[in-house]
């Protein structure tokens, strides 16, 4: 997969992209990662990217034809395979949120264009007419999009085949799973008057699992009541939820 991104600040991307999974999946050839400064394309010789808001009002806007000249040049080289299955994605908190559903069906497209807004926004012909997706990464706003671009490629990288030791790990994840994972422990077994529960040590792996699924109900019940599907959980789970109290038709 390809992540192209677009930012006024590309030196932000240095560090978070040189660690850990989204390097090691960079250094396999399972991603590439290019960030690019939006100056760059600006028609001016300065490589100004904002000016002032028509009608008025506080703040400067990023202007559309760098942004327009940024994702042109980029999808240029595209072929119609890769431009079938590509997404152009807006940082915006008025966008979708995003979710874990949409990280995986980022993750199957072969190219992905992140646009990183700042100051007051993007000029809305961006939105209007060049991008395919306005992601959000929750209900608050930041300085820029840089944050959230790393958020968006972080998440879509970790689901790409082999990223991670064993896709395995991925099933059991908070959320991806239909549930928040069950609490998790490693050794010590004693850690000042603090003991691991004792299931978890005992090799008993049937045991294991039934503590296991149960604290997840559990922490799901109490943290993201939510998530709770019961049509796709099992008549094991739903008695489990009926003996925590929990009225399955409500
Ligand atoms: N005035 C804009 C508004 O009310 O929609 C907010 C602009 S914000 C200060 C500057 C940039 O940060 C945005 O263009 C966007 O790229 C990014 N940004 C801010 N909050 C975000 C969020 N929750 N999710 C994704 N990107 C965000």
């Amino acid at each position: 997969m390809n992540i192209d991104i677009l930012s006024v600040f590309p030196e932000m991307f240095v560090g978070p992209f040189d660690h850990s999974i989204v390097r090691r999946a960079q250094d396999n050839d399972l991603a590439t990662v290019s960030v690019h400064n939006l100056r760059r394309f600006s028609n001016d010789r300065r490589g100004i990217v904002d000016d002032y808001q028509f009608g008025g009002g506080p703040g400067m806007v990023m202007k559309p034809d760098p942004i327009f000249e940024g994702v042109e040049t980029i999808l240029m080289d595209l072929s119609q395979i890769e431009m079938a299955k590509t997404r152009v994605i807006l940082t915006s908190p008025q966008g979708n949120m995003l979710t874990q559903e949409l990280v995986v069906e980022f993750a199957q497209q072969l190219h992905l264009i992140i646009i990183c807004g700042h100051y007051e926004g993007v000029d809305e012909r961006v939105r209007e007419n060049l991008i395919t997706d306005d992601i959000s990464i929750g209900d608050y706003v930041l300085t820029g999009g840089e944050i959230a671009a790393m958020v968006i490629t972080d998440s879509v990288v970790r689901l790409l085949p082999g990223a991670i030791g064993s896709q395995q790990n991925l099933l059991g994840d908070s959320i991806s799973s239909g549930l928040l994972q069950h609490p998790i422990y490693t050794r010590p077994a004693q850690f000042r008057d603090m003991n691991v529960p004792s299931v978890l040590a005992s090799g008993h792996h049937e045991n294991i699992k039934v503590w296991r699924r149960r604290k997840a109900l559990e922490r799901t019940l109490e943290r993201r009541r939510d998530l709770l599907d019961i049509q796709n959980l099992s008549s094991e789970d739903r008695d489990y939820l009926e003996s925590l109290g929990y009225n399955l038709n409500r």
